[in-house]
């Protein structure tokens, strides 16, 4: 009796773990089919210039010029090119650096990193995952919890209050 109730707690399990990466398979998925791809010329027209420059040329704007890095208002940052749900006001702080910072993104797979060697530095660039648009970059000197600094361009970003 005792083995049969483990046998079954153990295909519970089974099935239990085969469902929930099932579901992350779906849902990475879904993530994968809400990519966007625009040619050049679309985003030329979509964009200000200065976005333009910045999300898709991988331009920064000027430190303490831009729009959010002294914005204290509670709400999420969403990409400028997509509207994606990028960062939440209540992981911004106060680097100093001149732009918006943030010690953590709203979710993890809205954003992505990659290896960036421009003006010769190795530095981590920070994209969006929806639509590649170029968002900033990441450094290590953030603060706790997660020890990192989001370091975004406003021009990247839009705003939605809560
Ligand atoms: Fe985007």
């Amino acid at each position: 009796m005792k083995s049969k109730i483990k046998i079954q707690l153990s295909t519970l399990i089974f099935v239990l773990i085969y469902t929930l990466s099932f579901s992350q398979q779906t849902s990475n998925q879904k993530n994968m089919e809400k990519k966007i791809t625009k040619s050049d010329e679309q985003w030329k027209k979509e964009l200000s210039e200065q976005e333009y420059q910045i999300l898709r040329k991988k331009q920064t704007e000027r430190a303490f010029t831009g729009e959010f890095w002294d914005h204290h208002e509670k709400g999420v940052y969403i990409c400028a090119g997509c509207q994606s749900e990028l960062f939440s006001s209540e992981t911004k702080y106060e680097s100093g650096s001149g732009w918006p910072s943030f010690y953590d993104a709203i979710n993890q797979s809205n954003v992505s990193i990659k290896k960036d060697v421009s003006l010769g530095m190795v530095r981590e660039e920070l994209v969006c995952s929806k639509c590649q648009g170029h968002l900033g970059h990441i450094f290590t000197d953030g603060p706790k919890p997660t020890g990192l600094r989001y370091c975004v361009n406003s021009a990247s970003l839009d705003f939605k209050k809560l």
